[in-house]
């Protein structure tokens, strides 16, 4: 039996009754883009992440370019991240107009290395953009600490951390802005695009609203120049869905997850997860293996799925060489890239079809 890398059609058939009525109830409303729905899923998901604002717009991407504007980053402007959450952190950042700095990661979560960041400062910095990766917060402790420190603004990139925890507290609200993607692969995620940006600065929540469509207040005007960048509300609808359920789908998450950690203890591949099982939020469960190419090889061989949480560091992706990064600028960060390899993970993937992910894993180990 095959077993499938990802499937969002278990989760939807479990509450199908609800999304069907969501879907119905949205159609017959008269009203399409941010609406109702999408004002109540704002409030919703607000609570949810325990942040005062929440603004809906079209995705992951777009909640990080408008979080940076919103906060008047822009050209000649230098943003601290990391090169190992793939291009869309850096595509925010390159839309809003300023410059990525990277940082390197630490080798066991694979999460921004705090003792690094001071190395990337430079007269220019403005920002830190923490990525939650994988679902487990990045070291917000120091990363605030830093931040304050140098007077920069800290942006969260949660796209992958719906649901994590640092020290209790969901993420988020630990800096000025907190950005999630409701891509349908995400912890929560919508039958198409869709984004949010978190805060508790109702000033900078006016100007997001602003910002995401076209500078406009309610009078339609241009106040500044903005983007297009909305949340429609057959998503908002079945996203206030799931996110009733969200909490049930992060157990599931755990659970599928600490089978893994301990069908994996003493395979010799190692785990990135290294966060307490109740904060992380199991987005991606991800290990490290030296001989991914025969793992991927024996994977294939039986029909199971997997991904690759990335192949390629953004800072020596083609589009990105002008940043002047050479290869081993970034040591941990492109070695991880050549051993992380993403089991299946999703609502509804049962125990056999672990224990079959599993058994692959120990076959090609
Ligand atoms: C998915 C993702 C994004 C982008 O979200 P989209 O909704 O696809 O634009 C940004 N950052 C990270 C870390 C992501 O995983």
């Amino acid at each position: 039996m095959s077993v499938a890398y990802f499937d969002y059609r278990p989760a939807y058939l479990r509450h199908k009754n609800e999304v069907d009525a969501a879907i119905a109830r949205v159609l017959a409303s008269g009203r399409l883009v941010l609406g109702p729905e999408v004002a109540a899923f704002e409030r919703e998901f607000a609570a949810y992440t325990g942040c005062a604002h929440a603004v809906g717009v079209a995705s992951g991407t777009d909640a990080v370019e408008l979080a940076l504007r919103g906060l008047g980053i822009g050209p000649g402007d230098e943003v601290l991240s990391v090169a190992n959450a793939g291009a869309p952190p850096v595509a925010a950042i390159r839309a809003a107009g300023a410059t990525p700095r990277f940082v390197d990661v630490t080798p066991g979560p694979l999460l921004v290395d705090p003792q690094r960041l001071a190395a990337a400062l430079g007269p220019r910095t403005r920002a830190v953009l923490a990525v939650h990766l994988y679902g487990q917060a990045a070291p917000l402790g120091e990363i605030v600490e830093f931040a304050t420190a140098h007077r920069l603004h800290l942006i969260e990139d949660c796209a992958q951390a719906h649901g994590a925890r640092h020290g209790g507290r969901h993420v988020g609200g630990f800096g000025r802005v907190g950005c999630f993607s409701f891509y349908p692969t995400k912890n929560l995620g919508a039958f198409g695009d869709g984004g949010m940006c978190v805060s508790d600065d109702p000033e900078l929540d006016r100007r997001l609203r602003r910002l995401r469509q076209y500078g406009f207040d309610d009078d339609r005007h241009a106040h500044e120049e903005g983007l297009n960048s909305r949340l429609d509300e057959l998503q908002a609808a079945i996203l206030r869905v799931r996110l009733a359920h969200l909490d049930e789908a992060l157990r599931e998450r755990r659970r599928i997850a600490a089978e893994y950690t301990r069908g994996l203890a003493g395979s010799g591949f190692e785990t990135t997860a290294v966060a307490s099982p109740d904060e992380h939020a199991f987005h991606l469960y991800v290990v490290r293996t030296a001989r991914r190419d025969r793992v991927i090889a024996e994977l294939e061989r039986r029909g199971v799925g997997y991904g690759i949480h990335y192949p390629v560091p953004a800072h020596l992706m083609q589009a990105y060489g002008f940043l002047g990064y050479a290869r081993g600028s970034l040591p941990v960060t492109e070695r991880a890239c050549d051993e992380v390899l993403s089991l299946p993970l999703y609502e509804g993937l049962g125990s056999q079809a672990v224990g079959e992910v599993l058994e692959a894993l120990r076959a090609a180990g």
